[in-house]
């Protein structure tokens, strides 16, 4: 059975989706949830939390330690948090850097778990993303606190191939005793992000897609993306989705499943018998930025509109300086009402933006 794309439908080139979100534009008052010029509606917060990492992931960072960026106390990610979830967001993902490195994690989820969606009756969805290093000590202890889910990244199933890209021995086996800890604490289901390097880890598709159905975890392969510390991107050393998706359908025949939501980044697929899942993100070969709902703070309290954006919006500042919350979020509305319509990346001209995943908030 061969597998089928779900289409790729982009609102920001399409003319009557751009006269659609002009009438949302003019219908949008004080009241109305958040949401950019491109008539895209702001639900997914991303939460840095810590610009320091215990890792040295090769595709991401130098090599040097250090963090550049400062932390910000945890009330104050609290109040950020707040605002942003009175105005419509849906779904808070703590990150960093390393989450799990944050003094005071617990607490801060604890008080997220307390917050109420202004525009739906779900609860608010709280996920994390983690190198996993830490995670098999601390899993239950988050569950119990209100998270809902994490996400490890995991570039390799190979334990050698995985200290290489880490540069941390034994890295391997904590990071899978991490994941099988979160799923016995209840995070699941446990999504497992992949980086494919060419050349580095891309021998490992297959074996990503035994580890999938024998751990019961859902893998992503993610493009790798122009947003490390240093040079090293090229567009050659990318793996695109339409090889991964050829060498899966030679493990097995693969079988696309619908998208969870009209946002979800990744094309999902099982395989013939139903076990195992792959998702795959390919911002780089098949962008979606038409559907992104997202946008992150950095861990010193900075709005960024994109993964990309060339500058960054304070927020922590105005707060500081006493702002109150209906400011606060007359700025919030304004920031994201300029949120970038796409990317450029591999378009002449392109320009790495003014931070690198590290330091924003993946
Ligand atoms: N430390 C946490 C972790 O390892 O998941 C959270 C921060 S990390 C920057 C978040 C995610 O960004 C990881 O899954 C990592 O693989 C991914 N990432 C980092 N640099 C990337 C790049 N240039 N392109 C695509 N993904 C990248």
């Amino acid at each position: 059975m061969a597998a089928v794309l779900p289409p790729i439908l982009d609102p920001l080139t399409d003319a009557a989706a751009a006269t659609w979100s002009d009438a949302l534009a003019a219908k949008a008052g004080p009241e109305a949830r958040l949401q950019d010029k491109h008539g895209r509606a702001i639900t997914d917060l991303r939460l840095s939390v810590t610009d320091r990492c215990n890792y040295k992931c090769v595709y991401c960072r130098t090599g040097n330690e250090g963090a550049l960026y400062s932390e910000l106390p945890l009330e104050e990610y609290a109040r950020m948090v707040r605002l942003f979830v009175s105005l419509g967001v849906e779904k808070v993902r703590l990150t960093g850097g390393e989450p799990l490195l944050r003094r005071g994690l617990l607490e801060l989820i604890r008080e997220i778990a307390q917050m109420r969606p202004a525009f739906s009756a779900e609860p608010l969805d709280i996920a994390l993303t983690t190198n996993g290093h830490l995670l098999a000590g601390m899993a239950k202890d988050l569950k119990r606190a209100g998270l809902n889910r994490v996400t490890v990244s995991m570039d390799a199933v190979d334990a050698e191939t995985f200290a290489r890209i880490t540069r941390v021995p034994g890295s391997f086996e904590r990071v899978r005793d991490g994941i099988r800890a979160a799923q016995d604490a209840g995070l699941g289901p446990v999504k497992v992000n992949a980086v494919l390097l060419r050349g580095f880890n891309d021998a490992e598709i297959e074996a990503f897609a035994e580890f999938s159905r024998r751990e019961g975890v859902i893998v992503r392969f993610i493009e790798w993306m122009p947003l490390e510390e240093d040079r090293s991107w090229t567009p050659e050393a990318v793996v695109r989705m339409d090889e991964i998706v050829a060498r899966l359908s030679a493990v097995r025949p693969l079988v696309a499943l619908p998208a969870n939501h009209t946002s979800e980044t990744a094309r999902r697929f099982t395989f013939d018998d139903a076990v195992g899942e792959i998702g795959i993100i390919a911002p780089v070969s098949h962008p979606f930025c038409g559907h992104c709902s997202r946008v992150r703070v950095t861990s010193d309290g900075k709005v960024r509109t994109c993964l990309f954006s060339q500058s960054d919006h304070d927020l922590v500042g105005p707060m500081r300086r006493g702002a109150s919350d209906d400011e606060l979020r007359a700025r919030i509305r304004k920031i994201v009402d300029r949120k970038e319509a796409r990317h450029h990346i591999g378009e002449p001209g392109f320009r790495k933006p003014s931070r690198s995943m590290v330091h924003i908030g993946g």
